[in-house]
């Protein structure tokens, strides 16, 4: 019998190049990597009978007694009138793999319906918390907790995939738009990335995957060096930088010349369009003056043809504290004609643009709003 050389770890831990390394490690054939992973993802972390035919008894016995199931745990479950599926995730504490079952120690994850058939989007959190203080968004409220490892993502990933496969449906999209800055945790959102999109796991597919930041320009520029062949996603929001900085405190570190100039690099190197997200809040950012700049901004860093607009009416997140405690303003969608009138505006520039459905509205599906609702439940 082969003595396995590490503790125990969830299989959701394991890329390619690790399996392959802890396999050779311990004297055993590292040719059937792709056939493992491929089995754990379309099976829940167990071997099919195709797979352990292929890796034969030793690598099997071997993983037996490596391999655990995925450690956490679904503490929510809302599911929307529209079939969006919202998950608050219960994670071990990855400092010292104790279970703390505590709220501060869970993130949210998303599935959504796709318009096709038998297809859906899964939307995960690099972040426990955040850091960045955006005003209409309810993970800044208690400021970060901590990173997610990349398994804890890889798990996030996991849940939802168990959701859809009890919904007929298969994850063709996934999003890094949950709770967090990505790219302040991109080492693990990367090692995320490597486990998830690679084909070889019959997962979703690189070009499938959208990394989104509010501009964190470091990060930008090591994810196109990365060459993952993903999409990144800029959290704009607004087109001049007082509106923004007041909106997207990050903008004062990161202005907004930098971070269009940081997604123009990005395009350079990946010949990846660009998505700008911008989300519409009623008289902050819906009017035509805030259009016509955006529309200006994107032609002088050649990002007209090169960035789509995804238009988002705000998800109202009711009052709240920002990370100090302060009373924050009540922010608002704006009225259907308003959001109409700003795309219309849009794309007489020539600006791609599309509206994008706001989701899961009875069930608290914008950004942290979930975690935040039970937080106060647990600390009332
Ligand atoms: S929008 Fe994203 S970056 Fe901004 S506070 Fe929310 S989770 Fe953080």
């Amino acid at each position: 019998m082969l003595a396995a050389t590490v503790q125990p770890c969830p299989w959701t831990t394991f890329s390619a190049d690790s399996l392959t390394a802890i396999l050779l490690e311990n004297g055993l054939s590292a040719g059937n990597v792709a056939h493992i992973l491929r089995s754990w993802y379309r099976n829940d972390g167990q071997l099919d009978e195709w797979a352990r035919t292929r890796v034969g008894p030793r690598v099997v016995s071997f993983l037996e007694t490596s391999i655990t199931s995925v450690p956490s745990s679904i503490s929510q479950r809302h599911i929307s009138s529209d079939g969006t599926t919202k998950l608050l995730v219960n994670f071990t504490d990855a400092s010292n793999f104790q279970p703390t079952g505590s709220i501060p120690q869970s993130a949210e994850c998303v599935l959504m319906p796709a318009y096709r058939a038998g297809r859906a989007m899964a939307c995960v959190s690099s972040q426990i918390g955040c850091a960045m203080g955006c005003e209409f968004c309810a993970s800044t409220e208690n400021g970060l907790a901590r990173n997610l490892t990349a398994s804890e993502i890889v798990e996030q990933f996991v849940h939802l995939q168990r959701e859809a496969r009890a919904q007929q449906r298969r994850i063709t999209s996934l999003v890094f738009m949950g709770m967090g800055e990505p790219m302040h945790n991109l080492d693990s959102v990367i090692t995320a990335i490597r486990c998830i999109a690679d084909p070889d796991m019959g997962a979703v597919g690189w070009r499938q995957v959208t990394v989104s930041t509010v501009g964190i320009v470091p990060g930008i520029d090591a994810l196109a060096a990365a060459n993952l062949n993903v999409h990144l996603a800029l959290s704009l929001h607004a087109a001049d930088d007082d509106t923004r900085s007041t909106i997207v405190p990050m903008n004062r570190k990161y202005d907004i010349n930098a971070i269009l100039s940081a997604a123009s690099r990005f395009y350079d190197r990946t010949g990846r369009i660009v998505t700008i997200e911008w989300c519409l809040i009623d008289g902050v950012n819906d009017n035509n003056t805030q259009a016509d700049l955006l529309a200006s901004l994107l032609a002088r860093f050649n990002l007209l043809r090169r960035a789509r607009v995804n238009v988002i009416p705000f998800n109202p997140i009711g009052p709240g504290r920002d990370a100090r405690g302060l009373a924050r303003r009540v922010l608002q969608r704006p009225p259907a004609p308003r959001v109409t009138a700003f795309i219309e505006r849009l794309k007489l520039h020539g600006v791609v643009c599309h509206a994008r459905d706001t989701r899961g509205d009875d069930v608290a599906a914008a950004c942290g709003q979930l975690r935040r609702t039970v937080l106060r439940q647990v600390r009332s």
